[in-house]
């Protein structure tokens, strides 16, 4: 074990540019205009943008994207920069996003920017979804490209939401071999999650020699999880960080779904600590949200459920091999030709760090926030890029 240390920061904000980089003009423009009370006057655009079922109007909204992918594209900019070798943002992580409509509560796909911004210094960039549900939006933007390999972990089937994400999703054109999928059934459990995700996860690394991973972490793959329909413990899902952080490559670490509250606090809380090598106790300190936590008020209560695993070990064995085989297809570790390396999206002038032992006031927190202002030199559309496919 050797001294780690956590800084925490006030994001940046992300720019209507920012956001340009992935989703189309007229979304994000929409996005912007529309508020609660104003949401009549917007009839088509909602039904146009897939707004208002499962991806409700709510008040500060705007602000709510603008937050949660800052703070992604904040984490990557550091991590090229080489400011840290772990970024974390809990608050991010919206995997369901498309291009040109918001989907399973996600807006702005926070993580198709930060990718973006990672690919300007990083040859393969490896995204890995343990979520429950399909990371659709992350796949479908790189889907067509071998500069970012998407690896989803998820339940598939029974119409269990977003419906994609079977095996034979691979990836087409220059991105064959270089989306994978892994569709699990209910039920499934820490042990048997692990006999997947462990062989799966070196293969990738050993056929892709990614050099830098983006880890999405949705906490809705927990047993007793209101929407989900795993078995996992926290510290089984935790164990997934500590496999992937165990390579030692730069990480951007995120949040993703999780529907029953106090496990999503117990799961990030673990696996903050898991990234930081640090043992923290399974008693909960008092806070001021102690009673979600009754009444055992602990780090690692049981939230098994009696959910039978359908995971049979044929099944797995299938999923492993037939994984394994497209791996193989790959040829290992394309050397990529970098390309011109486009301005940095933020500009991070002032990176001293404060002593960690003084506090600091709101106003100097702020100040670590780069101006709104930073102009983004975008590049056009292509025909790929229309179609919801980036050409990386
Ligand atoms: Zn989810």
């Amino acid at each position: 074990m050797w001294a780690t240390s956590i800084m925490v920061y006030r994001p940046y904000r992300a720019t209507y540019h920012d956001m340009c980089r992935f989703h189309s003009e007229d979304y994000i423009d929409f996005l912007k205009r529309v508020t609660p009370l104003n949401v009549q006057t917007f009839t088509k655009s909602l039904t146009h943008f897939n707004v208002g079922e499962d991806c409700p109007v709510f008040d500060g909204m705007f602000d709510f994207c603008s937050m949660y992918t800052g703070a992604s594209l904040e984490g990557a900019v550091k991590l090229n920069n080489k400011h840290c070798d772990i970024a974390i943002n809990w608050s991010g992580g919206l995997h369901h996003a498309k291009k040109f409509e918001a989907s399973g509560f996600c807006y702005v796909n926070d993580i198709v920017i930060a990718i973006l911004e990672l690919l300007k210094y990083h040859q393969r960039v490896l995204y890995i979804d343990i979520d429950i549900h399909h990371g659709d939006g992350v796949q479908e933007a790189f889907y067509l490209t071998d500069r970012v390999m998407t690896v989803s972990f998820h339940k598939h089937g029974n119409l269990f939401f977003p419906g994609t994400g079977d095996m034979y999703e691979i990836g087409a054109d220059s991105g064959r071999y270089y989306s994978v999928n892994v569709p699990l059934k209910e039920g499934i459990d820490d042990s048997t999650y692990m006999s997947v995700f462990k062989p799966v996860i070196q293969s990738v690394m050993e056929f892709y020699q990614p050099t830098c991973v983006v880890l999405q972490c949705g906490a809705d793959s927990l047993g007793s999880d209101r929407l989900g329909c795993f078995n996992l413990s926290v510290k089984g899902h935790g164990e997934c960080v500590q496999v992937v952080k165990e390579y030692g490559l730069p990480m951007l670490v995120l949040g993703g779904g999780g529907y029953t509250k106090r496990n999503v606090a117990r799961c990030w809380t673990f696996e903050t600590s898991v990234l930081l090598n640090e043992q923290i106790s399974n008693e909960i300190p008092y806070n001021e949200y102690l009673e979600y936590f009754a009444p055992d008020f602990s780090l690692h209560p049981d939230i098994s459920t009696k959910q039978e695993n359908l995971n049979t070990k044929q099944y797995l064995d299938y999923i492993r091999q037939t994984t394994h085989e497209n791996l193989k297809n790959l040829i290992a570790a394309p050397s990529v030709q970098m390309h011109d390396v486009a301005p940095d999206l933020l500009s991070l002038e002032n990176t001293e760090e404060p002593d960690p032992d003084v506090r600091m006031s709101e106003e100097d927190m702020d100040k670590r926030v780069e101006p709104a202002n930073e102009f983004y030199d975008g590049e056009k559309d292509n025909d790929k890029e229309n179609e919801g496919f980036l050409d990386v």
